[in-house]
């Protein structure tokens, strides 16, 4: 944790952010399965201080199960999968409406995006979404983004709302991520209600992180941390702060020390590395020998047909896979060039051979060094910083 001084310097620095991403969790839009007006009126006109400000601000907004589901039927937040999914479809469009009716108010106009997963995991999507919400922003509108509940399933999606906000700060490319939540921020002691005021990226958090959730949001402390962790990987700073507190994001910006702030990275990807790296998600595993590790970590190589030892799953060109040493340990993660089943004949063979074994080749590299990741335990890395 560092000294005042130096968080007085970070918090400035934040003054002159230019877009941010404000998370609002379920706990904060909703109470038994009611949405909260009163809630909605007081961040309509938080975010627009914000732009008054000069900031412009996307929103991550949670509640749709919430919001929905005494409409559907259920007197308790309901635990069935589709019982949630139906009652997000109900929950998603008051939320909107009540929204587009509190910035209407103020002359502004809501825009809605649901995504999930694979709007992620697949590039095109990836960068149409960013496209799309560089337009809105531009345009003067606020997104407001929610995970596709309805039609999502558990495999389809990103899980939580602390996530999806990571994500979208980089496909928005924004400078700052705001977490509103019913807590104040990380405890140092609950009991005695001392707040961490920051935290380094490298800091341990696991002591201090309490595991309660509210019934009808899904991360808890746990995912906020790792969301700040994330944004924090690609240089962007993390603010969890009290929700219920009015006037908060105009003071925060104005560089008051609130909430637990995550101090950014100084390990910054190009935007490309960034995508490959945000994806939790490979398709399959290719194990390489010592060489070819000490190649990709040491000196920065792509990954050539040599050096790979077995293959592990079946997956098409572009998927992302996992690398995986000779010890065991996944320490990079890339986008293939090749398939599956086009790596496993060409596994262990120089690149001279691809016209006698396969009888064609597209590249020399099974990876392109530009499409490779390290990751070091906790830390992604860029190969040719
Ligand atoms: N997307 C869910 C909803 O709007 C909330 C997920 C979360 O709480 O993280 O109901």
């Amino acid at each position: 944790m560092v000294e005042t001084l130096a968080l007085e310097k970070q918090m400035r620095s934040i003054g002159k952010i230019r877009r941010a991403v404000v998370k609002v969790g379920s706990g904060i839009i909703a109470g038994d399965g009611v949405i909260r007006l009163d809630a909605i009126e007081r961040l309509a006109g938080d975010v627009m201080a914000l732009r008054d400000g000069g900031v412009q601000v996307l929103m991550v907004v949670s509640g749709a199960v919430a919001g929905g589901y005494r409409d559907l039927g259920c007197p308790k937040p309901p635990t069935l999968v589709v019982e949630r999914q139906a009652a997000a479809t109900i929950g998603q469009y008051k939320l909107m409406s009540h929204f587009a009716s509190a910035f209407g108010k103020r002359n502004v106009n809501v825009a809605q995006l649901l995504m999930t997963e694979d709007d992620i995991e697949n590039r095109r999507r990836f960068l149409s979404a960013r496209h799309t919400l560089h337009m809105l922003l531009e345009r003067g509108v606020v997104p407001i983004i929610n995970e596709n509940d309805p039609l999502a399933d558990d495999e389809a999606k990103v899980g939580d709302n602390d996530h999806l906000a990571a994500l979208i700060t980089n496909i928005s490319t924004s400078e700052l991520l705001i977490i509103l939540s019913s807590v104040a921020g990380v405890y140092r002691d609950q009991e005695k209600g001392e707040i961490i005021h920051e935290v380094a990226v490298n800091d341990r958090l696991v002591e201090h992180i309490s595991t309660n959730k509210t019934a009808t949001g899904v991360g808890g402390m746990t995912a906020k941390v790792s969301a700040a962790k994330l944004a924090s990987r690609w240089g962007v700073p993390t603010i969890i702060a009290d929700g219920n507190t009015p006037g908060l994001l105009s003071r925060i910006v104005a560089g008051e020390p609130i909430g637990t702030m995550f101090q950014p990275g100084s390990n910054r990807l190009n935007s490309r590395k960034r995508w490959i790296a945000i994806r939790h998600k490979s398709r399959g595993t290719i194990h390489v020998d010592a060489g070819a590790h000490k190649a990709i970590v040491e000196r920065g190589a792509s990954l050539l047909p040599a050096g790979i030892t077995n293959v592990v799953g079946d997956f098409p060109i572009g998927a992302r896979v996992n690398i995986e040493n000779s010890d065991g340990q996944v320490f990079a993660v890339g986008l293939v060039s090749y398939a599956a089943g086009e790596i496993k004949r060409m596994q262990g063979h120089n690149k001279a051979d691809y016209e006698t074994v396969l009888g064609y080749k597209y590249v020399d590299e099974i990876i392109d060094r530009d499409d490779l990741v390290l990751m070091t335990g906790d830390e992604i890395k860029e190969i040719d910083s």
